[in-house]
C-alpha cells in the first residue's frame, strides 16, 4: 500500500471496477459517478497533477480516454456523447492527487438527469456497467479490424 489511491489500484493493492488496462494505462469506474459509465483514466506511474506528467504519457491517457468514449456510444449504455475533464490542482476541485482523466458519459437531453447525478453520485449495477463498456471496447476493435480488412 502506498499513500496514494490511485497507485494502490495500479499495482492492485486496492479494488477497482476496471474497464481497460494496458502497459501505462488503467481505466476504472468512478466510485462516485456523475453519470452511468463515468470512468477515470490513470497513468500507472504516479504523477500528482498536469505539471508533473510526462507528455508522452498523457497522450496514452487522452489516447485511453478517447477510445473508451468510442466505446461507451457503440456500447449498451448507448450514449451520445461525453464530457472528457482533467480537474488540475486544488484550484481545480481536484481531490485525488495522482493524474486521471474522466470520462462522462452524456445522452442527448440528460440536462435534469446531469444535475441530479452531481448531486447524488450513486453507483449503480458497477458490474454490469464495466461488461457493457468492455463490450463496446471489444465493437469497437471489431469495427477497425472491418476498416483495416
Ligand atoms: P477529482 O480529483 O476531483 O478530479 O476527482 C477524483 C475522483 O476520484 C472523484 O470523482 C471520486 O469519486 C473518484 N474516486 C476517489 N476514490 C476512488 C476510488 N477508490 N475508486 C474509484 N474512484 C475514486
Ligand atoms: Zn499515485
Amino acid at each position: 500500500m502506498t499513500n496514494c489511491v490511485f497507485c494502490d489500484i495500479a499495482h492492485g493493492d486496492a479494488p477497482s471496477t476496471t474497464v481497460l488496462d494496458t502497459e501505462d494505462v488503467l481505466a476504472f469506474l468512478d466510485i462516485r459517478p456523475i453519470s452511468r459509465g463515468h470512468v477515470l483514466v490513470i497513468p500507472k506511474r504516479h504523477s500528482t497533477d498536469l505539471d508533473t506528467l510526462e507528455p508522452a504519457l498523457g497522450g496514452a491517457v487522452f489516447a485511453a480516454g478517447q477510445r473508451i468514449s468510442r466505446a461507451i456510444r457503440r456500447s449498451d449504455l448507448r450514449s451520445d456523447g461525453a464530457n472528457l475533464v482533467v480537474n488540475d490542482g486544488k484550484a481545480a476541485f481536484q481531490t485525488v492527487f495522482h493524474t486521471h482523466l474522466h470520462v462522462v458519459p452524456r445522452w442527448t437531453g440528460d440536462k435534469l438527469r446531469f444535475a441530479r447525478g452531481f448531486v447524488t453520485r450513486r453507483l449503480r449495477a458497477p458490474e454490469e456497467t464495466a461488461a457493457a463498456i468492455r463490450d463496446g471496447l471489444v465493437r469497437l476493435a471489431a469495427e477497425d479490424a472491418d476498416h483495416a480488412g
